[in-house]
């Protein structure tokens, strides 16, 4: 049986990216096959390593999602053929998850399996919501229910009046919000007092999370003149009080703010990261695809003349990874370089190029082509000297040209290229066509390029927010300007921080 491969049942959390396991991240990684079915985060899919096959079993538009019987029949079938496979599921995976069901058909099928804890969805409700599950002196118990046992059984099959009756416990209710009314209603028949506090958490840890806090007799009204549905997570019990005290979540600056970013897929995380910290929904609208493209004849040339160059120079941080990558293709040993100095266009790249741990020599304060020509030429170094520019297929011929305007030798090395994504059929870009956003982001002047000559697949649909818009420097502005999308804001300084405190500030004006 050596050959069979193994199943990992594996919790992704409720939603945000931090919230998952490392575990789980480790085995994403590994993994040969990967199985979802709920809207797992975007980037968990992005751990894969390069030829996993991801399967998608979960609800599509207007479909209905893979029964269970085909489910574990795909997670033993790619088992036996020496796959291994991770099956990964909302919250916990043997919380409401089915999880029991699919390990029990792995174990009559000889499959070796793991079962990978997550957060589940009412831990993370009460955090990010502020509500304790237990309280010293209120709550001693939790109890885990769900108001729909069986998505084909549409009458309640919990005895909720039994739970009614139970003192000082904190009822956290999953899949309860198509039968709220009859549920708080059961419970009050069974002797829950009717001003004891209850809340609604949906979409809890992610920037779109709602809540509504009321006692069992308003608690389905209040919901529904809120419109809050599903996923959502009902408490019950006195430690819903804590909520208008220690909701931390609910108060960050960009809570409730859906912010659209247009980097591309690769860049996009860090900025994705630094807005969800502070409580935004972000709708990441990949404009801009980058992929590796070398000329290799330009490219084995300069590594063969290495040692004669003074100085290489990069604008982007994909243009280092890519340059590393091939050049310990053709030595293992970093000394190759010889004496070569470093500059680049801004912190992003100078990151990339310290994990190297070279030392940048030159990064101008604004971070654009323009100014690094300048602050290389301040150096002084530049007469008769020799220069790489690593470049993409965007023309860079203002650096050069003004490398070469102070004497300076420079061979241009192409490694990638950029490209627009094609967003017609994207969902994510039909999701922002139909709700907008409240601001979206521009951090590059291809990226604001792209857009606009995709502006017909992103055209907003009537009642769709319209975004500000905003600017990470002049560079961008400009171009935004050209193509008459005149910025809202713009960062002060060519960074990402930056350009978020403009958003901060302009929200708030
Ligand atoms: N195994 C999952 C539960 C799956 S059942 C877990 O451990 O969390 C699906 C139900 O989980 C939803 O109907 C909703 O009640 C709850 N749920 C899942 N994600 C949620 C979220 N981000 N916020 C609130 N409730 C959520």
């Amino acid at each position: 049986m050596s050959s069979t491969g193994k199943v990992f049942l594996v919790g992704a959390g409720p939603g945000d990216l931090g919230l998952v396991t490392l575990r789980a991240r480790e085995l994403i990684s590994l993994a040969d096959v990967l199985v979802y079915d709920y809207l797992a985060h975007p980037e968990l899919v992005k751990w894969c390593k390069p030829g996993c096959e991801v399967i998608y079993v979960g609800k599509k538009a207007g479909f209905h999602s893979a029964p269970q019987s085909e489910i574990e029949t795909i997670l033993v079938q790619h088992a036996q053929a020496g796959r291994n496979v991770v099956r990964l599921k909302g919250g916990d995976p043997f919380v409401f998850g089915r999880g029991g069901e699919e390990a029990r058909t792995l174990a009559k099928n000889d499959i070796a399996f793991e079962v990978v804890p997550g957060v589940t969805a009412a831990l993370a409700a009460g955090a990010y919501a502020g509500i304790p599950l237990t309280h010293r002196n209120t709550s001693s118990s939790v109890v885990f229910l769900t108001g729909h046992e069986d998505t084909e059984k549409h009458e309640l099959q919990i005895d909720w009046r039994s739970y009614g009756a139970l003192k000082g416990a904190t009822l956290a209710i999953y899949m309860g919000m198509g039968h709220l009314r009859q549920i708080m209603t059961e419970l009050q028949a069974g002797g829950l007092a009717p001003d004891t506090p209850a809340a609604v958490v949906q979409w809890a840890s992610l920037g779109r999370q709602r809540s509504v806090t009321g006692t069992a007799a308003t608690l389905a009204d209040l919901v529904a003149s809120a419109k809050i549905s599903s996923p959502a997570i009902i408490f019950v019990g006195e430690v819903v009080r804590n909520h208008t005290q220690i909701d931390w979540y609910e108060h960050l600056p960009l809570f409730g703010r859906r912010v659209a970013i247009t980097r591309t897929r690769d860049q996009n995380s860090e900025l994705r990261e630094k807005l969800e910290v502070l409580g935004a929904e972000v709708v990441e609208l990949p404009l801009i695809t980058i992929s590796k493209d070398v000329s290799r004849d330009s490219f084995v040339e300069i590594l063969a003349e290495l040692g004669g160059y003074d100085w290489i120079v990069f604008t982007s941080a994909n243009g280092v990874r890519y340059f590393f990558e091939d050049f310990f293709k053709g030595f293992n040993d970093v000394r190759a370089l010889g004496l070569l100095r470093f500059a680049c266009v801004g912190k992003a790249t100078a990151r990339e190029i310290e994990r190297y741990k070279i030392k940048v020599e030159c990064m101008p304060d604004a971070a654009t082509g323009d100014s690094l020509a300048d602050a290389l030429a301040a150096t002084g170094s530049l007469d008769s000297a020799k220069v790489i520019v690593v470049t993409g297929n965007l023309n860079r011929d203002k650096l050069v040209r003004k490398l070469e305007a102070a004497h300076a030798i420079v061979d241009q090395l192409p490694l990638y290229k950029t490209e627009k994504t094609d967003l017609a059929n994207d969902p994510v870009a039909d999701d922002f066509r139909q709700k907008g956003a409240d601001a979206i982001l521009f951090s590059s002047s291809s990226a604001v390029t792209s857009y606009s000559e995709q502006a017909a697949s992103l055209e907003l649909a009537a009642g769709a927010t319209k975004p500000l818009v905003g600017s990470i420097g002049p560079q961008t502005t400009e171009t935004l300007t050209d193509l008459g999308l005149k910025p809202d804001f713009e960062a002060y300084k060519s960074n990402l921080d930056a350009l978020i405190s403009a958003l901060i500030a302009k929200l708030k004006a």
